[in-house]
């Protein structure tokens, strides 16, 4: 069973992270919990398990590690954005600003071919910057995001608001205002 109350008191605030003003919510101690791992994955398989997803599409670099378990679980083929310069063969790509600075997502241009519905992973949302360049990314190839899940929004960000604007639906486990 779903226990918000847990998973939430396994994130951890660290003030003045990576620069001074920012609380980043740092999600290792739910990493070392394998009971709370077990419940975010669970929530999220229920979810999807009978969806017309048909790839997972993981987030470099904490995307990964849902998405992996996603995948296997959903037996489903997994797609991997990653940060500039990571893959080697042919790319597509997308820039965008965080939080913090600016960066570019990539994808293998063959990872994709048109019409697929891809579930993009991702740890938190913030300003969603990087979920909105993953979906142009899959976009660019054909495909339709079917949704985008994360373990934590942070709304007064604004980046769940701009995703469902820009057609993007979003589904988040806990929140921290
Ligand atoms: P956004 O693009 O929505 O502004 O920022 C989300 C991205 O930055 C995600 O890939 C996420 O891993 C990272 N990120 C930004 N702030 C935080 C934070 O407070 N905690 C964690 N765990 N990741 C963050």
């Amino acid at each position: 069973i779903f226990d918000e109350y847990t998973i939430k008191s396994l994130i951890r605030p660290v003030p003045d992270f990576p620069k001074p003003g920012v609380t980043f919510r740092d999600i290792t101690p739910l990493y070392h919990s394998p009971r709370a791992m077990r419940m975010v994955a669970d929530s999220l398989i229920q979810r999807y398990v009978e969806s017309p997803v048909t790839h997972i599409g993981a987030i470099d670099a904490r995307g990964f590690l849902l998405g992996a378990v996603l995948a296997y679980e959903l037996n489903k083929p997994l797609v991997l954005l990653r940060k500039a310069g990571k893959l080697p063969a042919d790319t597509l790509r997308e820039s965008y600003a965080t939080e913090y600075s600016e960066t570019t997502l990539e994808m293998h241009r063959d990872a994709l071919s048109g019409g697929e519905q891809v579930l993009l992973l991702d740890d938190l949302i913030a300003t969603g910057g990087t979920f909105l360049a993953a979906a142009r990314v899959v976009r660019q190839c054909g495909a339709n995001v079917y949704e985008a899940a994360a373990i934590i929004d942070l709304p007064d960000l604004g980046g769940s608001r701009s995703m469902q604007d820009a057609g993007i639906p979003t589904f988040t486990l806990c929140a921290f205002a």
